[in-house]
C-alpha cells in the first residue's frame, strides 16, 4: 500500500496525534528569548510533507487559566455546555474548544452591557474609536474583565457563547522526511510576558513548551508554495533571523540528503552571538564541509550600533546580485511586520545599485522574480 494511503483518514480538523520527544532550548544563559527546539514523532501516519510546508498544531488552552476562570465564574467546572464544536462541560470547553485569552468583542459588548461602571468600555467600543480599542486591550485578556467586574453574574452557557472558537497555530517545519523520517521538528519562539501585574502566556507555543510532554500533540501539514527550487544545481539565498530560520534548516538537511550540488547562502540574525545562535553546531559542521557556502550573522545587541539582517545583505549587494544573476533564487522566512520589508527594502536597493537599474526597472525586475518563483517569502 503506498505510504500516502495511510495519511488519508486524518485531516486539518482531525489531526494526526503526534508525540513530543524533544523539547530542547536553543538559548543559552543571558538571552532575553526563550526559543525553542520541538521534535514530534509521527509514527504510524506515513505521511508526505515536504519542506517549506507549515505544520498546523492544535493546542490545549492552560488548565490553570481555565480553572482560574471557573473559579471567578463562581462555576464548579463540571456544568453542562454546548461550546462551538460541540456539547460538553464547562471545563473541557475552556480547555480545548474556546479561545480564553484574548478578548472577543462579543464579549466587551456582554461586559460593557452587564457592567454597571464600565463607561469606558462601553466608549472605546464605538466604532470611531477602534484603535483607542486596541491600545486599550493590548496586554489585556478574558480574565481581567471577569476579576474587575465581579458584580457580572454568567451562567456557564452565556460565557461560553462570548468566547471565540480555540484556532490552531501554523509553524513552518525545520525538518527535512529525508533526513529524518517519521519526525517534524519546529523552532518556535515561547510567547511569555507581563502585563497589569500577570505573567501571560501564549497559548500553543507554552502548550508545546510546558505541557505537551503528557499528551498527544494534534498535528496536519500546511502546503506552501515556498519551495526549494526543482534544480539542485540553483543556488539559494536564505534569509531567516531568529525562527525565521526554520526552514532553512530543512531546505539545509534536504539539499544535503539529495546532493544537491547548488551553493548556499545563509542571513542569520538575533540578538546576542553567546545565547542566541539557534543550530550554530549544524551550521558551522555544514560551511566546514563547504556545503553551506556562506553564512552571515547579524546580532543586534552584541555592540552598540544594532546590526541586522539587511545591513549584512548591504554589505554583500555585489555577491548578491552575482548569485541573482546566476539564476539564484531567494528565499525570505520570519517577522513580517519590520524584518520582511526592510530586506525587501534591500534586495531592491541592491538591485538597483548593482544591477544599474531605475527604480521602475527595478520595481519590474522584482515582480519578475516573483513571477519566476524566484523570490519566495515565508513571513508570519
Ligand atoms: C505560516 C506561519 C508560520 C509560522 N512559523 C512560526 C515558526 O516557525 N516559529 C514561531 O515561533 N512562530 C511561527 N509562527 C507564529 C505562530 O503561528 C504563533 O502565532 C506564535 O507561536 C504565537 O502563538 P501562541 O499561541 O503561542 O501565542 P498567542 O496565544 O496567539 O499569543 C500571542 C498574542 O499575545 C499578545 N502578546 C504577545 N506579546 C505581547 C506583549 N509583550 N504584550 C502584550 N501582548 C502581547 C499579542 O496579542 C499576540 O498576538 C508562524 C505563523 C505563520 C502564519
Amino acid at each position: 500500500m503506498p505510504e500516502t494511503t495511510a495519511a488519508a483518514p486524518y485531516t486539518r480538523t482531525n489531526p494526526f496525534p503526534g508525540k513530543l520527544v524533544v523539547n530542547r532550548s536553543l538559548c543559552g544563559e543571558g538571552s532575553d528569548k526563550d526559543t525553542r527546539h520541538f521534535e514530534i514523532d509521527l509514527k504510524g501516519w506515513g505521511l508526505n510533507y515536504e519542506v517549506g510546508d507549515s505544520m498546523t498544531v492544535w493546542p490545549t488552552n492552560d488548565p490553570a487559566l481555565a480553572d482560574e476562570i471557573i473559579k471567578t465564574l463562581g462555576a464548579k467546572g463540571d456544568e453542562p455546555v454546548k461550546s462551538p464544536s460541540r456539547e460538553t462541560t464547562l471545563r473541557e470547553a475552556l480547555l480545548r474548544d474556546c479561545r480564553i485569552t484574548q478578548t472577543t468583542p462579543k464579549f466587551l459588548k456582554a461586559v460593557a452591557e452587564r457592567a454597571n461602571a464600565a463607561p469606558l468600555l462601553t466608549d472605546l467600543l464605538k466604532p470611531e474609536r477602534k484603535q483607542d480599542l486596541d491600545t486599550y486591550l493590548w496586554g489585556m485578556e478574558v480574565i481581567d474583565f471577569l476579576i474587575e467586574h465581579p458584580s457580572i453574574k454568567w451562567t456557564p452557557q452565556e460565557f461560553v457563547e462570548v468566547l471565540a472558537k480555540l484556532q490552531p497555530r501554523l509553524y513552518s517545519i525545520s525538518s527535512s522526511l529525508k533526513a529524518r523520517p517519521d519526525q517534524v521538528h519546529f523552532t518556535i519562539d515561547v510567547v511569555h510576558y507581563e502585563s497589569r501585574g500577570r505573567m501571560r502566556k501564549g497559548v500553543c507555543s507554552t502548550f508545546l513548551a510546558e505541557r505537551a510532554e503528557e499528551v498527544s500533540v494534534p498535528v496536519f501539514p500546511n502546503t506552501s508554495k515556498f519551495r526549494l527550487p526543482e534544480d539542485g544545481n540553483t543556488p539559494i539565498i536564505m534569509v531567516g533571523p531568529g525562527t525565521g530560520v526554520a526552514p532553512f534548516r530543512a531546505f539545509l538537511q534536504e539539499r544535503k540528503a539529495v546532493g544537491a550540488k547548488g551553493k548556499n547562502w545563509l542571513f542569520f540574525g538575533s540578538q546576542k552571538s553567546a545565547c542566541n545562535y539557534f543550530y550554530r553546531e549544524e551550521f558551522e559542521e555544514y560551511q566546514s564541509d563547504g556545503f553551506l557556502t556562506r553564512r552571515d550573522l547579524a546580532w543586534s545587541r552584541d555592540q552598540e550600533k544594532k546590526v541586522y539582517v539587511q545591513d549584512l545583505m548591504m554589505q554583500n549587494a555585489a555577491e548578491i546580485w552575482k548569485w541573482l544573476e546566476e539564476g539564484g533564487q531567494f528565499f525570505v522566512c520570519g517577522d513580517a511586520r519590520r524584518m520582511a520589508k526592510d530586506v525587501d527594502a534591500a534586495l531592491r536597493k541592491i538591485i538597483q545599485q548593482e544591477g544599474g537599474r531605475s527604480e521602475d526597472a527595478t520595481n519590474e525586475f522584482v515582480e519578475k522574480l516573483k513571477s519566476d518563483k524566484r523570490y519566495k517569502r515565508d513571513v508570519y
